[in-house]
């Protein structure tokens, strides 16, 4: 210590918290590369130096002490909080990433019971709710790649870990959109029946991890695996035609301009209703908000299953796109004003359904005239 001229322990535990609340992320691997001070040190609060550059949200801090070994669930908080806790908080979707990535228990509750996901919808980060209750570790489908017990064949194949992975940790999983990812990897329809397994056992193994059970990440890949399921039946007898264009189709036909598609509400029901593991929190969540509405009444099944998943919104910004749900989508047809699109290709898809009321809407809309709250009309492409 005397030759690197560093103060003694006490002062140099000090002095890794100051650097860290500077923000001096080169200040701080200077400390750790002379090992005076622990990567894991506590505060007098029990904090750890990597819960106090969550907690500033500095993503570059965090990785460098993850890199220096800094173990992501450690720590000794008064209140309990770990790393990810003070993520959350921060608003910082990339850094809960980052954190989940390295092995952050996402099912952690703090003094008052709350998960990290639950402490960023309180505080309104939405962010970093999708995030958090979208991470599924990759390891978790790899698992399915190996051969086990009396098995000749594993239940994956290798190459379709990536594709199922990706799939899983899409944070939009309306069904049109789960349709469109299908469409662009066609890998997934050519072996559907075992990602439909598979997607069914991730969810089950889920569920088997006891108290670090995410029984929302378990919730919505059962959905995705009924989402594939509904739309595989489509293939059989579609003589000629697509089955994914055929579901979509089916997802989007609507009676009434802006109103919530019938198939595509009672698909989600059944969805809901086929989820095996009735006694979770979930599923009481949406057994009752799926009671008190009625068919594709607002806010619609997608309305309070994404909700649930991606946490309550307050005020939207945008229209959610009125092909995928998306809630991105912000263009509007710039002919009637009507409807929201993420993309002209939304839009292509919604047309057979928008055509119907776009004159009448337009007519409406010039009658208005003078609102100018929309911005950004995109032309329209028929
Ligand atoms: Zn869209
Ligand atoms: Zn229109």
């Amino acid at each position: 210590m005397a030759e690197t001229g560093e103060t003694p322990g006490g002062e140099t535990e000090a002095t890794i918290f100051t650097l860290i609340s500077k923000d001096d992320v080169q200040g701080v691997t200077e400390i750790l590369r002379t090992g005076s001070v622990n990567v894991d040190i506590v505060d007098e609060h029990g904090m750890t130096p990597l819960q106090h550059a969550a907690y500033r949200g500095n993503e570059t801090m965090c990785r460098m002490l993850l890199d220096r070994g800094a173990d992501v669930n450690g720590g000794n908080h008064n209140n309990n909080y770990t790393a990810l806790h003070f993520a959350a908080l921060s608003g910082k979707s990339a850094l809960c990433q980052v954190l989940l990535q390295a092995g952050a228990k996402s099912h952690a509750v703090n003094s008052v019971g709350r998960t990290p996901a639950q402490m960023a919808a309180f505080v309104g980060n939405h962010g970093c709710v999708s995030t958090i209750n979208n991470f599924v570790d990759r390891k978790d489908v790899e698992y399915f790649t190996s051969v086990r017990g009396l098995e000749t064949d594993p239940k994956l194949q290798s190459f379709l870990v990536s594709p199922v992975h990706n799939l899983i940790m899409q944070i939009n999983f309306h069904p049109v959109r789960v349709a469109l990812y299908v469409k662009k990897n066609n890998i997934l329809l050519e072996h559907i029946p075992e990602v439909i397994q598979v997607l069914k056992l991730i969810s089950e193994r889920e569920m088997k991890k006891g108290a670090d059970a995410n029984e929302i990440t378990a919730f919505k890949i059962h959905l995705l695996s009924f989402i594939l399921t509904k739309m595989q039946e489509e293939s059989v007898g579609a003589k000629g035609h697509d089955p994914v264009e055929n579901f979509i189709k089916k997802m989007l036909r609507c009676k009434t301009p802006g109103g919530i598609p019938e198939q595509l509400d009672i698909l989600l029901r059944e969805g809901v209703r086929a989820f095996p593991f009735r006694e979770t929190t979930i599923m009481q969540q949406l057994v009752t908000n799926l009671a008190h509405t009625k068919l594709c009444e607002d806010p619609g099944a997608w309305g309070i299953i994404s909700s649930v998943v991606n946490g309550h919104k307050g005020f939207r910004d945008n229209d959610p796109c009125a092909t995928c749900g998306d809630e991105k989508g912000s263009k509007k047809c710039s002919r009637c004003h009507f409807d929201a699109y993420c993309d002209k290709d939304c839009q292509l898809l919604h047309w057979f359904v928008h055509k119907k009321y776009c004159k009448a809407k337009a007519e409406e809309w010039a009658k208005r005239g003078t609102d100018t709250s929309i911005e950004n009309p995109e032309p329209i492409v028929l």
